[in-house]
């Protein structure tokens, strides 16, 4: 297959998250729940102020005809709903539940037989959330046509420097994974399923074939690499670099019949399956410098940055840190730590840097790097000069749409311009002034 020359960055060669087993963060005894996930409207909830919840109980439901259910993490009793501000720095509403130490639990109801209709509303009933697009499973897969894909793509790892949960959630809970895949495969009309992983974890594609053939998954398979590059996983480099197919604003995924789940989607969707588990918990890598215990969690719905700090311990509390929710080249920097994590919170890196604190920014000095840099071949600088200019023709003519927000054009900046928070303004612009499509 010939390898598009997309540009990017190896990450450091071993991840500090990486090859650690999975672990589920110990019960706390508040849990602020958030009905608004970045790339959600907010959910309505479904409970009052005294009610008695187990975990499992929906607490929230869509407000409208896209949403998503919103389950209990824990039983205990609903203490107060009221506005906080959430993740991405809006004020959402939250549900705060008291954890009552009776561990009792509400499943769903089993799902009978497995037809694709079945499966969809299964995925919507579980309040399951592509960690890829960061939408409802369920929409992805219904209002649209499920039927339209034929490829299925698998990624069971990662090229975020970051973020290992992908390829620690194949590790250790391969047969939810593999079956989870199968259950994506019977909604959609894909043949064969391709698993991705980068160049990095040839011995875990190994286990995994091993697996599946031991194991006799009735079922077709293949296994791709990419390079171990980032972003290379993003969702638009992937289906160039598997798939050969381009995607852009005129040709959607769904027009190219491809999908892509991730490890964690599918270990969800087999869990609601299989198990009658509605999603309550997010895996989360935490890394950074300051960070004693590093490793990939399981972390309940609505334990907060400071919760997660708490358990895993930090080296040395008297250093000033920053807090990121993602990875150190993309990710929000996060000023209050007493927020809930999300549904689609990957990872988060508590590190020494007081440099983030540094704001400052400084004259672009024409240096070239962030164009150098930039996977889809942008020219970020003069994104940036035609947002500042407010000339959104430029902007446009430009492809600011075609960023895929990777970061790595700030990163690379030695003026710390602020440019992917800008194309990401200016993106946004356009889209307004194509009236929201
Ligand atoms: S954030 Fe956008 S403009 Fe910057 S390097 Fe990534 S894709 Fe290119
Ligand atoms: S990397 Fe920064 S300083 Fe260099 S050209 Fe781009 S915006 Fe200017």
């Amino acid at each position: 297959m010939k390898l598009v020359s997309f540009r990017g960055i190896y990450p450091k060669k071993k991840k500090d998250t990486a090859g650690i087993e999975l672990a589920q963060m110990r019960p706390i005894e508040f849990y602020n729940v958030s009905l608004k996930l970045p790339t959600v409207p907010e959910s309505e909830p479904c409970v009052k102020v005294g009610d008695e919840v187990k975990q499992g109980t929906l607490i929230a439901k869509p407000a409208g005809k896209v949403g998503l259910n919103l389950f209990s993490p824990v039983s205990g009793k609903v203490l107060n709903i009221f506005e906080k501000m959430n993740s991405t720095g809006e004020q959402s509403k939250h549900i705060l539940i008291m954890n009552d130490n009776k561990n009792e639990v509400q499943d769903l109801p089993d799902i009978g037989s497995i037809s694709d209709v079945v499966l969809i509303e299964r995925l919507k009933d579980a309040g399951i959330i592509d960690t890829i697009s960061g939408m409802p499973s369920y929409l992805k897969y219904s209002y649209i046509g499920a039927r339209s894909y034929k490829t299925l793509l698998v990624l069971l790892d990662s090229t975020d420097p970051n973020n290992t949960v992908n390829q620690t959630i194949t590790e250790c809970k391969m047969e939810e994974v593999v079956n989870g895949a199968r259950y994506f495969m019977n909604i959609t009309s894909a043949t064969t399923i391709t698993f991705v992983f980068t160049e990095a974890n040839y011995k875990l594609a190994t286990k995994l074939k091993k697996h599946i053939e031991e194991n006799k998954k009735n079922y077709d398979f293949r296994v791709k690499f990419i390079p171990n590059k980032y972003p290379f996983d993003n969702p638009y480099i992937l289906a160039n670099l598997v798939c050969g197919k381009k995607i852009n604003e005129k040709t959607s995924f769904l027009d190219a019949g491809i999908t892509i789940e991730s490890a964690e989607s599918c270990y969800n969707f087999c869990r609601a399956v299989e198990f009658n588990k509605p999603l309550i918990a997010k895996i989360i890598s935490v890394d950074g410098n300051n960070v004693s215990r590093k490793g990939n969690y399981i972390v309940q719905n609505g334990v907060s940055y400071d919760n997660i700090l708490n358990f895993v311990g930090i080296e040395n509390p008297n250093d000033n840190s920053a807090l990121i929710d993602g990875n150190e080249l993309s990710g929000i920097a996060q000023f209050n730590r007493d927020i809930s994590i999300s549904l689609l919170t990957d990872s988060i890196v508590f590190n020494k840097y007081p440099a983030y604190y540094d704001q400052k920014e400084y004259p672009c000095i024409s240096c070239g790097k962030c164009a150098k840099v930039c996977p889809v071949f942008l020219n970020p600088k003069r994104i940036e000069a035609a947002y500042l200019d407010e000339e959104f023709d430029s902007v446009e003519k430009l492809k600011a749409n075609s960023c895929i927000e990777c970061g790595l054009c700030s990163y690379v900046c030695p003026a710390k311009r602020f440019l992917t928070q800008r194309i990401s303004a200016a993106k946004e612009y356009l889209k307004i002034k194509k009236g929201g499509k």
